[in-house]
């Protein structure tokens, strides 16, 4: 294929906690698929950064990352990125890792409420969804204030959990909440991610979905990002032209793909 847009700006390898799939493997994946270019952006959770070993498996990563570039020049753009976990909960640690290692892409993400465990653990038949999204919002909203990546990764993310019935399926009582998020992406010129896992999962839709990337576009937003958020080398690339036809629905016309911290912007034919 090796069209332009084709590209995937969120995968996991060995450097993650929860995949095992050899970075090698990972972009022998992406360059047979015909992918222009691939985004290695391990998981680095600041709120466990020296408990949970992410001071070293950032450094494995982005080394891994950089010898890929080597091999793979020619065939597939291998971009050094990360995905960066609850950077407010410690943002000196944060500073200090994005200080050290001169990242072409930054994914900002939250899985965890200050104090509290990734979403995936709850029990949702039997905690209060609606003040627990509440803080989540709230969270984000920290965390794009604080706006120090380059686009913020699978908004809606602990809907994914959340059995259906539970919550307005149009978000609605967070409408405020996520115009707000929205509209701070959009002044700040950071993209908004299309992440293609939900289209793998239960929930079975784009995070976030069409009427919130519309709705980015609307509130002034021009860049998005589309990732599978692969956690093994079969997954890689999956659903990404599902992202781009989203985007394209949302009235963008480009895809931003980052590159040494710069967005480049690949038109949608
Ligand atoms: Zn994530
Ligand atoms: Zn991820």
């Amino acid at each position: 294929m090796n069209a332009r847009y084709f590209v995937d700006y969120h995968t996991h390898t060995e450097f993650s906690p929860d995949s095992d799939a050899e970075m090698l493997t990972v972009c022998e994946q992406a360059a047979r698929l015909g992918l222009s270019r691939l985004a290695i952006t391990d998981h680095v959770e600041i709120s466990a950064f020296y408990q949970n070993g992410y001071d070293k498996t950032s450094a494995l990563s982005f080394e891994k990352a950089g010898e890929m570039q080597r091999l793979f020049k020619g065939r597939l753009d291998v971009i050094r990125g990360i995905e960066l976990g609850q950077p407010t909960h410690d943002l000196d640690t944060a500073e200090r890792l994005l200080k050290e290692y001169d990242f072409d892409f930054v994914l900002g993400a939250l899985h965890n409420l200050k104090g509290e465990k990734d979403f995936y653990y709850y029990d949702f038949e039997s905690v209060d969804v609606r003040s627990v999204m509440d803080r989540y919002f709230a969270e984000m909203l920290e965390i794009v204030r604080w706006g120090r990546f380059h686009s913020l990764a699978h908004l809606t993310y602990p809907f994914r959990y959340i059995p259906k019935g539970k919550y307005p399926e149009d978000y609605g009582f967070w409408r405020d909440e996520i115009d707000e998020i929205l509209r701070l992406l959009a002044s700040r010129g950071i993209a908004l991610e299309i992440n293609t896992s939900g289209l793998r999962q239960q929930i079975d839709k784009l995070m976030p979905d069409l009427a919130i990337i519309k709705r980015f576009r609307e509130l002034g937003g021009e860049m998005v990002t589309v990732g599978s958020d692969a956690h093994k080398a079969e997954d890689v690339g999956k659903n990404i032209l599902d992202g781009i036809r989203a985007a394209a629905g949302a009235g963008f016309g480009h895809i931003a793909a980052f590159k040494g911290g710069k967005a480049e912007m690949i038109p949608i034919p």
